[in-house]
């Protein structure tokens, strides 16, 4: 659906992208993740044709952007980090705006908002100025004009940054709603957000691709985690018992001593649901957990190499 071959880009002295090639599939929700200066907006400013490579080639169903800029965009909906809204314009009167720069059929326009608002739960404020809204609805009449035109491919760059969290919650649902329809790319600094949402995760450091993981593959999409624990063993055989619980994959490294046992569990999917079965379970055994701790999955080990703990965790 969308390929990137080679991307470079120099701006004076400073190397944005270097030499950066991906694919992102139809209907993945990819995750391009970085932080602060890796060049995610200039990747995402080329792939959406706002600004040219230096070198290299942005591919859409194999049609070249440089080639065909006009062809291209138009199966692109991009939302640049500032939404680019007319502020004195009601939120219907600028889908419409935008509708008609995409050059959607006049006719078809009306029911085509009506779907966009209905996406982006932006019915109830339909009447309301741009220039009014909340940080929060801003964002979502950003994304709703992306989605103009029914482009299959949509581009969006750090698309909760700045706002709070159940802001934050509401738009990463509405993308992985998104996603069911459309392929996406978005760009974000935060991890354990594009481990949420995507099935494709690349990360981005001083202008290059260092890391690629797709996720799809996984169970429920998300990756495996592991933990390692310390359990009384008063009663019963406690890594069986652990193994009976659904999201258990293995249990293994069993080591026995002073009624303790020590282990370490392999989960799959994210892990929240999983130690609550074995919260419960345990305390039914009348086996306390003296210990519980979560091992780095090696995406984690990757980005937190590279950017340093703090900011990984922000
Ligand atoms: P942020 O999350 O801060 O937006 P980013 O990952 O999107 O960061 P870019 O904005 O693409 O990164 O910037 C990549 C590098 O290129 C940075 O070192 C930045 O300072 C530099 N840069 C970006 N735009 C320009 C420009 N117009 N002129 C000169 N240097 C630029």
């Amino acid at each position: 659906m969308l390929e990137v071959r080679h991307l470079t880009k120099r701006y004076d002295r400073v190397l944005a992208l270097d030499d950066v090639s991906f694919r992102v599939k139809e209907h993945q929700v990819m995750g391009l993740l970085g932080v602060n200066g890796a060049g995610k907006t200039t990747a995402l400013s080329i792939i959406t044709g706002c600004m040219p490579p230096g070198e290299g080639q942005v591919l859409l169903n194999g049609m070249d952007m440089q080639e065909q800029p006009r062809a291209c965009r138009r199966l692109i909906g991009f939302l640049p980090e500032e939404p680019p809204l007319y502020n004195e314009m009601t939120v219907e009167e600028y889908l419409h705006f935008v509708c008609r720069l995409r050059e959607v059929e006049k006719t078809e326009i009306p029911e085509h908002v009506e779907e966009i608002l209905e996406k982006t739960a932006l019915k109830d404020m339909r009447r309301r100025i741009l220039g009014h809204l909340s940080r929060g609805y801003r964002q979502r009449a950003g994304i709703a004009q992306a989605l103009c035109g029914a482009p299959p491919v949509l581009v969006l760059d750090e698309p909760t940054v700045g706002l709070d969290p159940r802001q934050v919650t509401e738009i990463r649902e509405m993308i992985m709603e998104l996603g069911k329809e459309h392929t996406v790319l978005f760009s974000s600094h935060i991890l354990t957000e594009v481990q949420q949402i995507c099935s494709g995760i690349l990360i981005l450091h001083q202008g290059r691709l260092i890391h690629e993981a797709d996720m799809s593959g996984l169970e429920d999409g998300a990756e495996k985690q592991t933990y390692t624990m310390v359990v009384l063993e008063t009663e019963g055989d406690v890594p069986a018992a652990i193994r009976s619980i659904p999201g258990v994959r293995k249990v293994r490294g069993i080591q026995r001593g002073e009624g303790r046992c020590r282990m370490t569990v392999e989960c799959s999917g994210h892990g929240d649901d999983v130690r609550v079965r074995i919260f419960h379970l345990l305390s039914s055994m009348n086996a306390p957990i003296l210990q519980l701790s979560a091992q780095r999955n090696s995406l984690e080990d990757v980005f937190l190499r590279v950017t340093g703990e703090g900011e990984a965790k922000s």
